[in-house]
C-alpha cells in the first residue's frame, strides 16, 4: 500500500510562519473555503507563551500560564473571526460532544475527542502529533472536528464523529468533506510494541518495520464511514519533522497546537 500524500498542495499557509511577522499562522485547505465557513490548521507561531510551549499554545493541560492560553485563544479567535471556541478535555476516547446550542463563552468539556455542531461557533482541537481532522457537511451546514491519536484510531473516534453527524443533523456521509491536519507521518510514528498496541488489520499499514501510515488508516476509516475517497484531503505535513509544530515525540514537555472549524454566519 502505498503513504499517504505528503505535502498536499491543496493546503496553503495563511498567517505568517514566524513569529516576527505577528499573528498566528496557520494552513487552510481549499474544500473548506466556503462562505460563513471558517478553518485554519495552526502551528506553533504568533502566540504569547514562554519556554517550551512557545509561542502558541492553546492548552491549558501542560503546565502553561493560564492569561498565555487565554490570550492564545484570543488571537485564535481573531484571527478566523469567531466569537466563541468550544474545545474539549481529551482524553484519547471516542464519544462525540453534540453541540446543539450556540455558546454564551468560550467552553471545555472534559472526557471527549470529538465535537459536532450546526451552531455558529468554532470547535477546536488540541494535538502535539495527533491528527485532527475536520469535517463538513455543506448542504446541512454541519461541522466536525475529532482528536485521533493512535489510540483514538485504534477506538474508532472517526466512525463514531461521522455516525454522530448522521444521527443528530440527518448527514448523508457521501456529502461531507473531511481535512486531516499536520500530524506524526509514516516517517515517525514508530510503534515498537504494535503487534500489542494495533489490532492486526492496522498492521497492513506498516511502511518499514515498525513504522505505521496513521494517514492513511485515517482515510480507511473515512471510506469505511461513508465518504467518499475524493472528498478526503490530507496535509501530509510531519509534525515531529517540522519544527513550526509542537511535537510530543520530538520535544516531551510541549505545548499543543490548535485546529479550528467553526461557522461564523
Ligand atoms: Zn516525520
Amino acid at each position: 500500500l502505498a503513504a499517504a500524500d505528503r505535502n498536499n498542495p491543496s493546503f496553503a499557509e495563511d498567517g505568517p510562519l514566524c513569529e516576527e511577522a505577528g499573528g498566528p499562522g496557520f494552513l487552510q485547505v481549499d474544500s473548506f473555503k466556503q462562505g460563513g465557513l471558517v478553518h485554519g490548521f495552526f502551528n506553533r507561531h504568533g502566540g504569547s507563551s514562554a519556554g517550551p510551549f512557545k509561542t502558541l499554545n492553546l492548552s491549558l493541560g501542560v503546565g502553561d500560564r493560564e492569561a498565555a492560553v487565554r490570550e492564545n485563544r484570543l488571537r485564535l479567535k481573531k484571527a478566523l473571526g469567531l466569537s466563541t471556541l468550544v474545545s474539549l478535555g481529551q482524553v484519547h476516547g471516542n464519544k462525540v460532544l453534540v453541540v446543539d446550542i450556540e455558546p454564551a463563552a468560550d467552553l471545555e468539556v472534559d472526557g471527549y475527542d470529538a465535537l459536532v455542531s450546526d451552531r455558529k461557533c468554532g470547535l477546536m482541537i488540541q494535538q502535539a502529533d495527533c491528527q485532527a481532522v475536520i469535517l463538513y457537511d455543506p448542504l446541512r451546514r454541519v461541522t466536525g472536528a475529532a482528536h485521533a491519536g493512535w489510540r483514538g484510531s485504534v477506538a474508532g473516534v472517526l466512525g463514531t464523529t461521522v455516525e454522530a453527524m448522521v444521527d443528530n443533523f440527518g448527514t448523508d456521509p457521501a456529502d461531507l468533506k473531511a481535512a486531516i491536519s499536520p500530524s506524526l507521518g509514516p516517517c515517525c510514528a514508530e510503534f515498537i510494541n504494535y503487534r500489542r498496541e494495533l489490532p492486526e488489520w492496522m498492521h497492513d499499514y506498516q511502511v518499514r518495520p515498525g513504522h505505521f501510515d496513521f494517514w492513511a488508516i485515517s482515510r480507511v476509516q473515512l471510506w469505511e464511514a461513508g465518504l467518499l475517497p475524493q472528498n478526503i484531503e490530507i496535509a501530509g505535513v510531519c509534525t515531529r519533522c517540522n519544527t513550526d509544530y509542537f511535537s510530543f515525540r520530538r520535544d516531551a514537555i510541549t505545548g499543543r497546537c490548535a485546529t479550528v472549524i467553526g461557522l461564523n454566519d
